[in-house]
């Protein structure tokens, strides 16, 4: 096996196919090696590798060690040095690099090679101790941390420290004589720590390095990680090994981060940040601000301090060729990292950029409208869960702001929470229900699940590519980072901003499009679904074949589903509309009636209300189909639980407490779920069907006069598993049809149709269908029947298996395609074989999941219906999936 993958020089055995084996960065760099670009020479050790390490109980593979030799002494050779050399040291940094990019989440170490001895040799060759005094003295906060696990404050505080002492404010203020102090202080404490000495054996170091690199791949915030994207364990990471360039050697050094268009908005202009004497971590994580990379934009930010372009404008004119050779090589915005040694550019990492979804949405119309790409690659470019945050609310211009900090608009979109302090606070106050806005100094990877679970996230340090920004905009979670006004004092749980002491506890308000911190909640708007998300949808919409719908009963979530597209409603579940006002005590009274006449009388006062809810829906969707589902879940659902409730109940409806308790109990299921819910209730009380058809079809004629609109309603009978149900049902709802009908005299067509949410039902779908004249895939059940695991109890033991392997997602959440969604096709099938022409259409969650529907997509379905917000996704993700 070859583990080993080498490149420099202009040439490389990779290329940026090789992703898989080479992990993001090691193919892209080896891309840019073969392009001709300046890249330091180096080594990728595959994902095989790792993946090896990991079969083999953590062991390198044979010949691992003897390649990566054989590799680094091509690598010193184009370098001009030799690894171990006491002379000319060649130094390396060794990075993680995984197929999928998962920044900050694994380790990296720099500089390695240095010890006491090279440590000379590179000051003498440099003619400059203080850099590599500072070099060595960063490589054991990194080894020490990353491969000898001594937390890194340990380092920090040993430097704030003596920095302190000294009167110094900035490393870079930190002279010679004083790094060799502070490396002794280093030394002592890892032998006082942990026991041992650092290891001076640069052999020793790279392999230590290398494991850590594998072994992070199974760290905590790595796997949560993997779990929030999808990225299968099985995948492993890359390891690159390459010559170190240096931009801490002095001021005519820097090292920087750019986009190729702004990763915010999209804009097509260069966007970046740089440190001038700095290594790569100090932008990244945030310790110092960096400055901007072009005038322009030093100019947006109202900064004083020199941009690159300015500052050295050689360096910058070629980094601004390669950016826009990349980005057309690519055809795609390029994220990319770089240093400058004494004046000359070299290119560090290269791939593609993650932005924001309004970014996303700009860079793939003006791509396309430059012609870079299709329209349909345009449409493919966009994330489709992603569209979720421009979604998201915005600060209302006409509310009064009380601006209490501003720092970076590291993420758009505003939020509004109580400020907690750490990221288990805040996971555990978003488990309480309430929201919360995580207030840090700076985040670090292991805030990943207090970011993921809080409304918006500030810091006080930190630019716009500081961990915390990165993290949220790919979160799409409002962030505003780097707000130096504020001190932040996490100990003791407050926050002072502009002389305002906040606790924990607080309420405060982010915008994280302009950066500002609001004291208190403010209004909000919502978004704006216009302009470059108006023309994606547009090139979407001529590109789908499948319709999407709605799931909504509510006039609210039906104009909202409007305005997001939606092409009609797919479900409408009636339960929810007896839940409100007095009409849950009319539906008390039907259940509590002793026989058919008292039921019938209260089901006449529940009657007018049905109808002028649908007349509502049928105004609103205007002449678009409308399925409207009889009425589903078990009668107990209706009635009090508690004895304080049955009291309170028995007195408003006037009947005793005994009664009511005793119907209570005699409704009482061991298994609702699968009780005597759905068509179960028409058969067993077709009065309540007649009553929904009835209402359905005086509204359908009310509002056939009222719109002008032809109303063709789609009635649904749910958890159907036999032909016969659905034939006893559909009499009783023909029959009503005919009177009505004849009475209006007005022609109406309607539907009657079954969801398919049973096993049984799909495999007798053939013999279903010569009943029902449309199918909708229930497939919320369907997956708890199919699986046999229900779906309200799931949850407790589903995120084991997840954690275990057993299974990648959560079928409640993405189609179990090879169980449930083969009883899907199966249905389908049989269905259409009865009747060509059957509607067939998904109305369970997985409507508005992007791979659920990718399926639907395939086996052929009329339509996707999901709950309002979810319509945008699924329009982009039907286009997508038709391509
Ligand atoms: C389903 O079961 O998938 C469905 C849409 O119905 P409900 O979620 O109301 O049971
Ligand atoms: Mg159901």
């Amino acid at each position: 096996t070859k583990w080993v993958y080498t490149f420099g020089d202009g040439q490389a055995e990779g290329s940026a196919g090789d992703r898989n084996l080479l992990g993001g960065k090691g193919a892209n760099l080896a891309e840019m090696c073969n392009l001709g670009l300046p890249v330091p020479p180096g080594l990728t050790i595959t994902t095989e590798a790792c993946v090896w390490y990991y079969e083999n109980g953590r062991k390198m593979p044979d010949g691992l060690e003897k390649a990566v030799t054989d590799a680094l002494i091509q690598v010193g050779e184009i370098a001009g040095r030799r690894f171990g050399d006491p002379e000319k040291p060649l130094l390396l940094s060794v990075r993680s690099g995984a197929r999928a990019s998962m920044p900050g989440m694994m380790d990296t170490v720099l500089n390695l090679g240095l010890n006491d001895a090279t440590v000379a040799a590179v000051a003498r060759a440099s003619g400059d101790e203080r850099f590599a005094l500072d070099s060595y003295r960063r490589f054991i906060q990194m080894y020490g941390d990353v491969v000898m696990g001594l937390d890194h404050e340990v380092f920090e505080e040993i430097l704030e420290d003596e920095k302190a002492r000294l009167g110094h404010e900035l490393d870079t203020d930190v002279s010679a004589a004083e790094w060799r102090e502070i490396i002794a202080r280093y030394m002592a404490v890892i032998e006082e720590e942990l026991g041992v000495p650092f290891p001076q054996d640069p052999h020793q170091q790279l392999w230590g390095a290398i494991g850590a690199v594998f072994a992070s791949w199974m760290n905590a915030r790595a796997i949560t990680y993997r779990q929030l994207h999808d990225i299968p364990a099985s995948w492993g990471t890359a390891v690159n090994v390459q010559a170190m360039v240096f931009g801490n050697l002095g001021d005519t050094s820097a090292t920087g981060v750019a986009f190729t268009r702004n990763p915010s908005t999209g804009a097509n202009e260069l966007y970046g940040e740089f440190l001038v004497n700095a290594q790569g971590e100090d932008v990244v994580a945030g310790i110092r601000t960096p400055q901007s990379i072009t005038e322009a934009s030093r100019i947006a930010a109202g900064s004083d301090r020199p941009s690159l372009e300015k500052l050295m404008p050689e360096a910058f004119g070629e980094f601004l060729g390669i950016c826009d050779r990349l980005e057309r090589h690519y055809r795609d915005m390029q994220d990319l990292e770089f240093t400058i040694e004494r004046g000359k550019l070299w290119m560090l990492q290269t791939r593609s950029g993650k932005r924001t979804a309004k970014a996303a949405l700009k860079a793939a119309v003006d791509m396309a409208e430059e012609g870079l790409i299709t329209r349909e690659e345009a449409v493919l470019r966009v994330d489709p869960a992603s569209l979720d945050q421009l979604l998201h609310p915005t600060i209302d211009p006409h509310a009064r702001r009380d601006v209490i900090a501003s720092g970076l608009p590291a993420s758009p979109g505003a939020a509004t929470g109580e400020i907690v302090f750490t990221s288990d606070e805040a996971v555990e106050a978003v488990k309480a229900g309430r929201k919360v806005i995580l207030v840090r100094v700076e985040t670090s990877p292991e805030d990943i699940h207090g970011m993921h679970a809080a409304e918006g996230i500030l810091t006080s340090r930190g630019g716009m590519t500081s961990h915390a920004a990165v993290v949220a905009r790919g979160m799409g979670t409002p962030c505003v980072s780097g707000a130096g006004g504020l001190r932040i004092d996490g100990r003791n749980g407050t926050l002072v901003a502009l002389g305002t002491t906040l606790k924990a506890g607080d309420v405060i308000t982010l915008d994280g499009s302009t950066g500002q911190v609001l004291k208190g909640a403010v209004a909000m708007l919502q978004p704006e679904l216009s302009g470059d998300f108006g023309q994606i949808m547009e090139w979407a919409d001529a590109t789908r074949r499948m319709k999407v719908r709605t799931n909504a009963e509510t006039p609210a979530d039906a104009r909202a589903a409007r305005s997001f597209g939606a092409e009609g409603i797919g479900l409408c579940r009636t339960e929810h509309m007896f839940f409100e006002g007095d009409r849950i005590t009319a539906m008390r009274e039907m259940i509590l009636a002793d026989a058919e006449d008292g039921r019938r009388a209260a089901l006449a006062k529940l009657l007018p209300m049905q109808r002028s809810d649908f007349i509502e829906l049928f105004e609103i969707m205007k002449g678009l189909p409308v399925t409207i589902r009889l009425l589903d879940p078990p009668l107990h659902e209706f009635l009090p639980k508690t004895d304080a409730e049955i009291a309170e109940v028995a007195g408003l409806i006037g009947v005793s407490v005994e009664k009511l308790s005793q119907r209570v109990d005699e409704l009482h299921e061991f298994n609702p779920m699968l009780g005597h819910r759905g068509c179960r209730l028409a058969i067993s009380y077709p009065e309540i069907a007649e009553m929904q058809a009835r209402a359905i079809f005086e509204a359908a004629v009310e509002a056939a006069k009222s719109t002008g609109a032809p109303v063709v309603p789609e009635i649904m009978v749910p958890l159907v598993g036999l032909r016969e149900e659905l034939d006893f049902v559909k009499a009783r709802i023909d029959a009503v049809a005919k009177e009505i009908i004849g009475e209006a005299g007005v022609g109406i067509e309607y539907l009657v149709g079954t969801m398919i949410e049973l096993p049984r039902a799909a495999i007798r779908a053939h013999a279903i269908a010569e009943v029902a004249e449309f199918f909708s895939f229930g497939t919320n059940d369907l997956t708890q029947t199919t699986f046999g695991i229900s779906r309200d109890d799931a949850s407790s033991f589903l995120m084991t298996y997840q954690q275990k392997g057993i299974i990648e997602q959560d079928p409640f959440v993405t189609l179990d395609i090879d169980g449930v969604g083969e009883l899907v096709r199966i249905a389908s099938e049989k269905g259409r074989a009865t009747r060509p022409d059957i509607k067939l259409g998904i109305c369970g969650e997985h409507g508005g999941d992007p791979a659920s529907v990718r399926f639907c997509e395939s086996i052929g379905l009329d339509y996707v219906s999901c709950s309002p917000f979810r319509v945008p996704i699924a329009r982009l993700a039907a286009a997508q999936a038709a391509i």
